[in-house]
């Protein structure tokens, strides 16, 4: 299958080879034609799989040829839950329409100034991409109009419900024409979406892409079992210093403790910087432009802050707590093994975290390879209950005396090897600048 079969306008075929992609994917091959042939869709598809431009394609292939009436407001509005996200669909939008030269879009999202963004709407504008706290804003303070939209798209629609923006998507929706087309993207149909997918859409075609299709294939998923805090942060200490680590996520369950661990690698001479829901959007950005440039090897990030984050360079991604809610781990190991390279993600587990490994691997339904680094090993404990699909002694499968946590060894690991310095400053040592990243406050590092 290649793109001309999907029925696409040449213009963004061209735009689509240039940016390297010869075959679409699942989500592509099924949503493009269906969304061109103009039909309201709800889309299950995990992150990675290529579903930006699987909205994006045909949500601008509509627009060609079909100049916009005087004054007429965008024709596409697409609603992220992130402003993270927001960014990366209009940049999306831009690079896919970048033979459209008429072509104008603004993103709108919150902590970016408002005026700045009314300046943007004083023009002609084809797409919006928006978070809905924003755009609800900017229609309440009759700074946009929303009558002309043609085609409304809600990108993982399920976030944005987890997030408390049902009300206000539900009046943003309210502005938009009936006759419009409605596209709806979300991990899971289920409960809440498929009640918000009722209300939205009329007579949808579904389109379910089965999440181990777009599961990525290229991340190999470890566990490693810490004693405390203070053996994770020798864990993560270790594993920075890894041969082959470009740059590296690490997750905490807080902001909080994204800006003291943050502060504390940066102590230990890694180039880290913290994002998190609380700093500043110009913060935010240019932390996000420093990990693009790989001026940042670690960042420390919550899952909110790290959501949609598209970086190459992103060999690990770290969950130094492993996340509360299993479809985050989801969003989070897919921050690695982008743009068709292979990544690593390792997950520590504390001895109370147990329970969140299982349902992990109960959610994913793959075993998560237990690794230990020589040196690091945790202490022997008593086993505890068999992981699921697995042999009941497999914590004691280490061969330690009393069944310890310690599954395989990890021959590669070794602390901080001289060449290894992946995620460290070139020099070793966290620079002023990055030392000023990261929105922190006066806290001591991390014990
Ligand atoms: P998404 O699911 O939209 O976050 O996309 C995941 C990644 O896949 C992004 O880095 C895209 O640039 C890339 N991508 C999108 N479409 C294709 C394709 N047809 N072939 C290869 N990579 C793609």
């Amino acid at each position: 299958m290649t793109f001309h079969a999907l029925g696409l306008a040449e213009e963004l075929i061209a735009a689509v080879e240039q940016s390297g992609y010869t075959t679409p994917t699942p989500v592509q091959e099924q949503a493009i034609p269906a969304a061109i042939a103009g039909g309201d869709l709800l889309v299950s598809s995990h992150t990675g799989s290529g579903k930006t431009a699987a909205f994006t394609l045909p949500s601008l292939h509509r627009l060609v040829g079909r100049r916009p009436a005087p004054n007429s407001g965008p024709r596409v509005l697409v609603l992220t839950p992130t402003r993270e996200l927001a960014q990366q669909v209009e940049e999306a939008v831009k690079t896919y329409g970048r033979a459209l030269r008429w072509l104008n879009t603004a993103c709108l999202v919150g902590g970016a100034p408002f005026f700045a963004q009314v300046k943007q709407l004083s023009r002609p504008v084809d797409v919006v991409v928006a978070t809905p706290g924003r755009l609800l804003d900017h229609l309440n303070r009759r700074k946009l109009k929303l009558s002309d939209v043609e085609t409304l798209v809600l990108d993982e629609a399920d976030r944005m419900l987890d997030m408390g923006f049902a009300e206000d998507i539900e009046a943003i929706v309210g502005a938009i024409p009936a006759s419009r087309q409605t596209l709806l993207f979300s991990a899971t149909l289920d409960g809440v979406v498929g009640a918000l997918a009722n209300k939205l859409t009329r007579n949808p075609q579904r389109i379910e892409i089965a999440s181990t299709e777009a599961k990525r294939g290229n991340i190999e998923q470890r566990l490693m079992f810490a004693d405390d805090m203070g053996h994770k942060s020798r864990l993560l200490e270790a594993l920075l210093g890894t041969d082959g680590l470009q740059q590296a996520v690490v997750f905490t369950a807080t902001k909080k403790s994204a800006d003291e661990l943050s502060l504390s690698l940066q102590e230990k001479g890694f180039s880290a910087a913290a994002l998190h829901g609380d700093m500043h959007q110009t913060v935010r950005n240019r932390t996000l432009q420093r990990l693009r440039q790989g001026r940042i090897g670690v960042l420390v990030a919550t899952d909110v802050a790290a959501r949609g984050i598209d970086v190459a360079g992103i060999s690990h991604v770290i969950n130094f707590d492993p996340p509360r809610q299993v479809e985050d781990y989801v969003h989070r190991i897919g921050r690695t093994g982008r743009a068709g390279r292979d990544g690593i993600a390792i997950t520590l587990s504390g001895p109370r975290e147990t329970g969140l490994i299982r349902a992990i691997e109960r959610f994913t339904g793959d075993r998560l390879a237990v690794h230990t680094i020589p040196g690091l090993e945790p202490a022997p404990r008593r086993p505890s209950a068999p992981r699921p699909g697995g042999p009941g002694r497999r914590f004691g499968s280490g061969g330690k005396p009393g069944g310890g946590f310690g599954g395989r060894s990890e021959g590669g690991y070794g602390g901080r090897g001289e060449g290894g310095r992946g995620a460290y400053g070139r020099d070793g040592h966290a620079t002023r600048n990055e030392r000023s990243h990261g929105d922190r406050r006066d806290r001591g590092p991390r014990g």
